[in-house]
Order: structure tokens, then sequence, then C-alpha cells
């Protein structure tokens, strides 16, 4: 039976590299975003991957949408927590509101998620749990506190959770992506992108496939050796 994978934010930009990457790989998948009905319906027609909605900062909501999708489709084995916002301010401008938002939906979804498919997995003794990090919760970004905040936190997160799981072959990693090409990028300004892609060793942006391989790889079912790792992809921007 295919082993099935959930895959937050998974019906555009990164995510639907990784969802597709894995339905290529034989894994039965699942993608839920926040809002865009119109993004999900296109991926769905697509790609025949069914999408679920609903808000990967919410609790209840994550524990609703757990329990339609395990009857629906089955137990998730995979889960890649890839959903995020940027809401980018300096500390003078920042309010507490675009804190808030980014620590729930970037960190708070990893808790939420991972705590909901945790006993499942523990008494299958199987699961695979990849979080998307970033490169500038490794190093730190002007402008970007509540970001960098929360994705440092999911460095730390996956660490301790992995020696949580390893007994139960369960492993709990880590991507750090540097700039990849999607909208949440080409939403920063071109002289500012222009500057940030002269500091990539490589010479070019990322591509979401080349994120979506590295989560291929981490969840594959040989990959059971490898677990409180970060996998920095970032073209040589940074070397941690
Ligand atoms: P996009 O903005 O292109 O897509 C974000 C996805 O997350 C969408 O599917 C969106 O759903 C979903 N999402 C956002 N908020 C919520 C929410 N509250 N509940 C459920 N789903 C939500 O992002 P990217 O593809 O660029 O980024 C994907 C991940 O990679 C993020 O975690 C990001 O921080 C990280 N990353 C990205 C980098 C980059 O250069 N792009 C660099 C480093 C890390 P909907 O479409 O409905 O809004």
């Amino acid at each position: 039976m295919a082993r099935i994978a959930l895959v937050t934010g998974g019906q555009r930009g990164i995510g639907a590299a990784i969802s597709e990457h894995l339905q290529k790989n034989g894994r039965t998948v699942v993608a839920s975003y926040a809002g865009n009905d119109e993004a999900a319906r296109a991926f769905t027609e697509r790609t025949g991957i069914p999408t679920y909605k609903f808000d990967v900062s919410d609790w209840d909501q994550c524990a609703a949408a757990l329990k339609k999708i395990e009857a629906e489709v089955g137990p998730v084995e995979i889960l890649v927590n890839n959903a995020g916002i940027t809401r980018d301010n300096t500390m003078k401008r920042m309010d507490r509101k675009a804190w808030d938002d980014v620590i729930d939906t970037n960190l708070g979804s990893c808790f939420n998620l991972c705590k909901l498919v945790w006993d499942g997995m523990s008494s299958r003794k199987f699961g695979r749990i990849v979080n998307i990090g970033s490169i500038n919760g490794q190093a730190g970004q002007y402008g970007q506190v509540n970001y960098a905040a929360a994705k440092s936190g999911i460095h730390g997160f996956t660490k301790a959770l992995a020696l949580e799981g390893a007994r139960a072959s369960i492993t709990v990693n880590a991507i750090a992506p540097g700039y990849v090409d999607t909208e949440m990028v080409r939403a920063v300004p071109p002289d500012v992108l222009e500057k940030i892609i002269a500091r990539i060793p490589r010479g070019r942006l990322g591509t979401a496939d080349d994120i979506a391989r590295g989560v291929a790889f981490l969840t594959a079912d040989e990959a059971d050796f490898i677990t409180g790792s970060t996998l920095s992809i970032n073209g040589g921007q940074h070397m941690y």
C-alpha cells in the first residue's frame, strides 16, 4: 500500500513541487491550503491530488481536518510542514499581530500537526516528518524578527522531536531553503532581490524542485538513519 503523505501549503509554490515529487515517488499525497481556492482547484485538476482547506495555525481546524483526511484517505505516515507566511517589518514598525501571525502559522502549525499525527505514527512504528525552515532562521534577516524566530524555532523543535521519535522509527528533519523563486520571493523589491542573488555562490535563486528533491530524499523509507538533521539547500549562500 502506498504511504500517505500530507503536505501543508501543498497546492502552490514550494509545497506544490513537494506534493508532485512525493506523488511521482509512489506516495498517496494530500495537500492542504489556507484560502486560495482557485490555486487548489487548478492544482487538483492538474495532478489529481486532493486538497483540504484549513488554517494550520488553528488547533481546532487542524484536528477536524486530520480526522477528515484519515477517514477519507487513511493514516498520515509522512508529514511535511511547509505552510508559511511572512509579515516583514522592522522592530520599530512591527505590531504584535504580525508577530503572532507569523509565529502561529510557521511554528505553531508544526506543533499542531505533529501532535495530531504523533500517536498514530508511534503505534505504527513508522513516520517521516519534514519541517520547512529557512536560511533566515539560521542567519537572521533585517526586518524579519518574527519570521527568523519562527524558522529558528523550527530547527530546535525538529531536533527535540527527533529524540522522542527515534525509538519508534519516526524521523524528524528540517530543510532550510535559501531564496527560492516563488511568489513569496517575487514580492521582494527587484533591487533588493538583485543584491540577494549576487550573494548566492551558485549565482541563481533556488527552484521549488530543488527543495522538493530534498524532501523526497528525507521521506524515503530508506532514510531511516537520518533524523534531527537540517538540510540546507541554498546554493552555498550560508554554510551552517
Ligand atoms: P507561498 O507563499 O508560495 O505558499 C504558501 C503556502 O502556504 C500556500 O499554499 C498557502 O495557502 C499556505 N498557507 C499559508 N498560511 C497558511 C495557513 N495559515 N494555513 C494553511 N496554509 C497556509 O510560499 P513558498 O512556497 O514560497 O514557501 C513555502 C515554505 O518555504 C514556507 O514555509 C516558507 O517560509 C519556506 N521558505 C521559502 C523560501 C522562498 O524563498 N520562497 C525560502 C525559505 C523558506 P494559500 O495558497 O491558500 O494561501
